[in-house]
């Protein structure tokens, strides 16, 4: 029999995600299976569920990995949260947002979209206007990081406006959970979901989401039933929540869950989540000078730029397809191109945990200078000058 497996080769992911994945979360990967209702397993699940709220920085009940990406969070929270015939404030300012606005009608939501244009965060008094301009609107949902764009959205405002009116706010924060600062139950969230291949440095495959007690409340008082078996919170709850016990209701993927739990420890334990998130700061900011040097700037505004992700503009004249295909080819390195109407004229280059250093942006300037027939001293000097400064 052959026992050794194939060979993949090894890639520095600097894209949009998944990003790279630390030996020791590889390791915790590698951990013998346990089955989902050993008592072994059950404190791992319990210990999750800890690093979660810290990372959230929230003292909700309810916080666990969905089995499923990122977008399975998102499911998971339109199909419990939201009724049909219900209005939900969507802001829509990039691939993601968009992807709600679908997931929100496909539940038979009336979507109600307040948007901006690719590239720039919504004004808050804009989203609050339109919670104001409906009676009793359901929820307000807005994307946290818009990695599409590389935007962070300022949430200010949005939960007093919101409650006002009766509804949750709601948000994806996929990709700026541990890397852009967010504190959930002082920004008055009621419901997040993200995903483990962003800034956790887990593998794809899990979806960490919390829920408050104000959405529990609403899951309580539903008139529907929630339309999804799977993402039933009702059920889930009873294998997650543990008191009395755990109740099959899937299998949950217990070596993911293992991994996991490595990768929160390392993001709130190891490190603590404030220097975490002012690491992801600098980081970003150096790698954006970086990219100036090199005639690439920053696509969003300074106040708005989300630190995981970085978005610059390619110059009009350079293939950039192209040379992304070779820096993943020939120079091991992802990075992630545009969408939308983005394609083509941007890239977006992940800042996640352990890609948020030094040494792998000096790799990838190194690279990105040599395919575009520039020197790469000054770029790397300013690199440098970042992590300095
Ligand atoms: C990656 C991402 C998602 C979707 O996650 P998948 O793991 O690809 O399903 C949703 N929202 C944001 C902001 C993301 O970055």
């Amino acid at each position: 029999m052959n026992t050794t497996t194939d060979t993949l080769p090894q890639r520095l992911l600097l894209g949009s995600g998944p990003s790279p994945v630390p030996e020791q979360v590889l390791a915790a990967l590698a951990l013998p299976t346990l089955g989902h209702l050993d008592p072994a397993f059950g404190e791992v699940m319990d210990e999750v569920g800890d690093l979660l709220r810290a990372a959230f920085v929230t003292e909700n009940r309810v916080a666990f990995p969905i089995s499923g990406t990122g977008s399975a969070g998102m499911e998971a929270m339109v199909a419990n949260l939201v009724e049909p015939g219900e209005r939900v404030v969507c802001g829509v300012h990039g691939l993601f947002g968009e992807r709600m606005a679908d997931e929100l009608a496909r539940h038979g939501a009336e979507v109600v979209r307040v948007e901006a244009e690719w590239g720039r965060a919504i004004d808050p008094q804009a989203l609050i206007d339109a919670v104001q301009a409906d009676a009793a609107p359901a929820a307000l949902f807005v994307v946290h990081g818009e990695t599409s764009t590389g935007v962070a959205q300022p949430l200010d405002g949005l939960a007093d406006a919101i409650h006002d009116r009766g509804g949750l706010l709601l948000i994806d924060c996929v990709t700026s959970l541990t890397g852009h600062p967010l504190r959930l139950d002082e920004a008055g969230v009621d419901a997040a979901f993200s995903g483990s291949q962003k800034c956790l440095n887990a593998p794809p495959g899990l979806a960490p989401l919390t829920v408050g007690p104000r959405a529990l409340e609403k899951l309580a008082a539903r008139r529907t039933r929630v339309p999804s078996w799977y993402f039933d919170l009702n059920l889930i709850l009873a294998y997650v929540d543990g008191e009395g016990g755990r109740t099959y209701h899937h299998t949950a993927p217990t070596n993911m869950i293992v991994a996991l739990r490595e990768a929160l420890r390392i993001a709130v334990q190891d490190e603590w989540l404030a220097t975490r998130w002012e690491r992801h700061r600098r980081a970003h900011e150096a790698l954006r000078d970086a990219f100036e040097v090199l005639g690439m700037p920053r696509l969003a505004p300074a106040d708005e730029a989300l630190h995981p992700l970085l978005a610059v503009r390619v110059p009009d004249g350079i293939d950039e397809a192209a040379v992304r295909r070779t820096l993943l080819l020939e120079h091991d390195i992802e990075i992630s191109g545009g969408l939308g109407p983005l394609a083509g004229k941007i890239w977006r280059i992940g800042v996640m945990g352990v890609g948020a250093q030094r040494e792998p942006q000096e790799a990838l300037i190194t690279a990105v200078a040599a395919e575009l027939g520039q020197g790469a001293d000054d770029a790397l000097a300013a690199l440098q000058a970042g992590y300095a400064a």
